[in-house]
């Protein structure tokens, strides 16, 4: 047994073999740019699976694919009824993205199944290296991990972001369908754990000039649709006292709520994403103004603060100007803790292998987020360079892909010993 030990401490993933992999998926929908174009079930993604399903069967592993259009690589448990501890991420990108988002995670995962399948090491989990459909929300967003854990709402199959269309459209070019999507569900009894290394699409790492950044949280996301609402007139002919402009209401709690979260909230970010001017004429004072307002926190006290703040700052702003307000909810993800077990096993795993690492929340969804509540799971980040990310540009330098990738190994072995 201590001879294992030490074996499974010293075994590494093999970085050219990974290497190769990762340019072979990279050369998936390439992009003139140096990026990729992947958006779920395009012609890209589907040949991307494909290629999934081949590297996995001629790595020698069992090939899987749920109702939900998940892709799996196993590496089947050495006793029966084994526990499934997932180690994933995405092979879908957001138009004209990058190489590394999504993608890293997966090769990672593949190479950590073929690494601990050639030596021969013990393993009381059945190890699945799992590709979750439409985790980037061209379709629905975080589909196919919702759809495994059973988070998956009927309400975001019948309207669904990115279209209804759109989506059994592209379930079928994919062989799936609306009905299969509900049978990806697993037993949580069935599961050990979820790991996933990601880039971290953000500057921390790269600016403290550390390797591994081990997740506690994700974010909460909570978006509104705000209306500031006053009356159309002449721009010409009425005075600047008499006007309703519901243009001032709009832009006065745009710069309000940026000053509001980096004094109160500086763990929290706000966002507003677009604004509807109605009528949107040049020679008309805007009757009404739409606001798409998005917010993100770590925290559930602090998101619920957050929240309550920032709407009433927009009723706040809307007042000053005499102008009518309303606000439509239009959903919230919770914060998500990360599992500390997962945490420690990342950590150990870091030191173990000398590499820096810090504690950091994610601000970004990922997958992860469906596994709250269902199992352990936790996330790694390596450094993006420049932070930059759902750009062809987004970049982390190999030896940095690979630190996550033994990191990710290594926390698997301390899991499944
Ligand atoms: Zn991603």
């Amino acid at each position: 047994l201590r001879k294992e030990n030490i074996m499974t401490d010293e075994l590494r993933v093999n970085s050219d073999r990974m290497f190769a992999a990762f340019n072979e998926l990279a050369s998936i929908g390439a992009t003139e740019a140096g990026g990729v174009h992947r958006p779920t079930f395009s012609e890209g993604h589907l040949a991307a699976r494909q290629w999934f399903q081949e590297e996995a069967q001629q790595s020698g592993l069992e090939f899987r694919m749920d109702g939900a259009g998940n892709h799996s690589a196993v590496l089947v448990g050495t006793t029966d009824n084994a526990l499934t501890l997932l180690l994933g991420s995405h092979l879908d990108s957001v138009p004209d993205g990058g190489r590394f988002d999504g993608a890293l995670g997966v090769i990672a995962a593949l190479e950590v199944l073929k690494t601990i399948q050639e030596n021969g090491v013990h393993h009381k989990f059945r190890l699945e290296a799992i590709d979750f459909t439409d985790e980037e929300g061209t379709l629905v967003g975080l589909l196919g991990s919702a759809a495994l854990t059973g988070h998956l709402h009927l309400e975001l199959l019948q309207n669904p972001r990115g279209g209804r269309e759109n989506l059994i459209e592209g379930m079928m070019r994919a062989g799936l369908s609306e009905e299969s999507i509900w049978s990806a569900r697993r037993p949580k009894e069935s599961l050990a754990g979820y790991l996933e290394l990601h880039i971290e699409q953000g500057k921390r790492l790269e600016r403290s000039g550390i390797q591994i950044g081990v997740v506690y949280a994700n974010v909460g996301i909570s978006s509104y649709r705000l209306s500031f609402i006053g009356r159309a007139d002449h721009a010409g002919s009425t005075l600047m006292q008499d006007r309703l402009d519901a243009s001032l209401g709009a832009s006065s709690f745009t710069l309000a709520a940026r000053e509001v979260v980096m004094k109160e909230f500086p763990n929290c970010v706000v966002n507003v994403g677009n604004m509807q001017f109605t009528p949107g004429a040049f020679n008309i004072v805007p009757a009404r103004v739409d606001v798409s307002l998005e917010f993100r926190s770590a925290e559930d006290s602090e998101f619920d603060r957050l929240d309550t703040a920032l709407l009433a700052l927009a009723y706040t702003e809307a007042k000053r100007f005499d102008l009518d307000f309303k606000a439509d909810f239009r959903g919230r993800h919770k914060p998500t803790p990360m599992s500390d077990s997962v945490q420690r096993a990342f950590v150990e795993s870091c030191d173990a292998l000398g590499l820096t690492h810090t504690s950091l929340v994610s601000g970004a969804g990922h997958d992860g987020q469906s596994f709250a509540g269902i199992c352990p799971m936790g996330m790694i980040f390596v450094p993006s360079v420049n932070g930059t990310s759902h750009s062809p540009y987004e970049f982390t330098k190999w030896e940095d892909c690979v630190n996550g990738a033994n990191v990710l190994l290594q926390a698997v072995l301390r899991l499944a010993k």
